[in-house]
């Protein structure tokens, strides 16, 4: 009797899995395989954050499989060795997975799958991640989409997303013995026990993501437009996480949404939402060096400053501007940042401080429960002007001016700088405008308590154009 390897990745789920549904037609029993061979992904390894959620989810997946009567195997070893020793332990002449679209992941799929045809080992793979995959999407030139919004309408002109599939009730197990780790020999989990408040915010894994989903339905995207910008409301969904790692598919949250929302406005808002995410994944697919290099070739030239005690002031969250400061700190404290916050901190490093977009990618893919290279690289990208359809360079965020508009009362500011919590509105934006009397009262004394601004807005925006400027000359 003949098997077959379902290969999980990043879809680490039962409900609207294809895996399944192909094993099934198959109707032989069913090996379910996790492999960690992070140095097949170079550079873009997962970081610590994204680990410390690996490690939960696949618990949670292994459960889910036992529900089901299947062991989940676990290898670390490289892939191939794995697949073929696993095959050969099994007599399995089938293996099938999901597409990821990674360049270096890309990759080394394309060498597992010619390696294993060698062995006589057949190989199938399938779309479980995205609404529209990259090579079928290109517009009237027959040409990449680099501007969103023509992007998604064209998508939008395409035919519904399918129908989810069902959770199996019923599969053939496997009945030998294979060999297999448990999940704490991959060594996910941080030494350094800084991940204490990550379990207080997430529950990752299927069961989590879908009750998360749901909960979003009621609370969250019903209202969408209207909150999603302001931190404090908790008004964007949260799911990014478990859509990394496909504990939910697009196609799955699409149809939950139309079926309990209808077309709404925050539901179209929220849907759109989901098209920016395939945007990134069809530039990350039509562009792979732009984990690296700018989309616009002629940035390669910006005149960048890279400094180190700038650096670390900004991952620490210690800048002296109380909203970018509260967003690195949720951003360590939680592995998670808020997207608006997201643009203002990004802004802050690549326009006020001239620190390359390349390192702020860097620090987000670590420190990310979320961190994903498409949208990563398009957001950093984005807000560095350098990639498609960006914000202009010009264009520099008032970080004082985005904290009053968003965060108005300072809510979101004092849940996470606890060291300004007793300014109140102009001054807990910028403490360093607030009148003698006032910082005694709210006992901070500025470079002690709570660090000066590291730069002056006016002048920082002002260094920012000429160094824009340097750049045009090349154009
Ligand atoms: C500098 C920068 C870096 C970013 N890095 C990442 C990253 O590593 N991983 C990541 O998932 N998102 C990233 N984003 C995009 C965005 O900030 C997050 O997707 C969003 O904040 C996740 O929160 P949510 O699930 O509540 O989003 P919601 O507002 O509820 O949106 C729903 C889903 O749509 C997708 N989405 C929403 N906004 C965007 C966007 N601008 N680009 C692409 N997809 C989007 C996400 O999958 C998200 O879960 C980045 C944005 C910026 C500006």
């Amino acid at each position: 009797m003949k098997a077959t390897i379902i290969w999980f990745r990043r879809d680490l789920r039962l409900e609207d899995q294809p895996l399944l549904h192909a094993a099934l037609d198959k109707g032989n029993p069913i090996i379910p395989v996790f492999i960690w061979a992070p140095e097949e992904e170079g550079k873009w390894a997962p970081g610590a954050a994204s680990r410390w959620w690996l490690h939960h989810s696949l618990k949670s997946l292994q459960q889910d499989l036992a529900q089901l009567g299947l062991s989940l195997i676990i290898r670390r070893q490289p892939t191939l060795n794995a697949l073929i020793d696993i095959a050969k332990q099994a007599n399995a002449d089938l293996v099938l997975w999901n597409r990821c679209y990674e360049p270096q992941i890309m990759q080394r799929d394309a060498f597992v799958k010619a390696e294993l045809q060698k062995q006589g080992i057949h190989t199938q793979n399938f779309n479980s991640s995205l609404l529209f995959e990259p090579w079928t999407i290109f517009n009237k030139k027959d040409k990449p989409f680099q501007v969103f919004t023509p992007f998604w309408k064209h998508c939008c002109g395409l035919k519904v997303p399918e129908t989810p599939l069902l959770k199996p009730i019923k599969v053939w197990e496997y009945s030998g013995q294979i060999e297999t780790l448990s999940i704490e020999k991959l060594e996910l989990l941080p030494k350094i026990p800084w991940d204490i408040e990550f379990e207080e915010y997430w529950r990752p894994g299927e069961q989590g993501a879908q009750a998360h989903l749901q909960r979003s339905l009621q609370q969250v995207i019903e209202s969408y437009s209207q909150n999603r910008d302001y931190p404090e409301r908790r008004g964007t969904t949260e799911l990014s996480p478990h859509l990394h790692f496909g504990e939910l598919s697009p196609r799955f949250i699409w149809h939950a949404i139309r079926q309990t929302l209808g077309a709404g406005e925050g539901a179209t808002s929220y849907v759109r939402q989901l098209g920016w995410r395939e945007f990134a994944y069809h530039l990350l697919y039509h562009f792979p060096q732009t984990p690296e290099e700018p989309l616009r070739g002629h940035f390669t030239a910006f005149p960048w400053k890279m400094n180190t005690a700038f650096l670390q002031a900004w991952q620490k969250g210690q800048t002296g501007y109380p909203l970018v400061d509260a967003g690195m700190r949720q951003l360590w404290r939680t592995g998670w940042m808020h997207n608006r916050v997201r643009l203002i901190v990004s802004s802050f490093l690549v326009k006020h401080l001239l620190i390359p977009w390349q390192e702020g990618a860097k620090w987000f893919w670590d420190t990310l429960v979320d961190a994903d290279l498409a949208n990563n690289t398009m957001g950093w990208q984005w807000i560095a002007g350098c990639g498609a359809d960006a914000a202009p360079y010009f264009r520099i965020f008032n970080p004082v001016a985005q904290s009053e508009k968003f965060d108005e009362k300072g809510e979101y500011i004092k849940k996470w700088v606890p060291e300004v919590r007793a300014l109140s509105h102009p001054w807990v934006h910028q403490p360093w405008e607030a009148p003698e009397e006032v910082l005694k009262q709210a006992g901070i004394t500025l470079g002690v308590t709570y660090p000066y601004p590291l730069v002056d807005h006016t002048q920082a925006r002002m260094q920012a154009l000429a160094a824009y400027a340097t750049l045009k000359q090349n154009v």
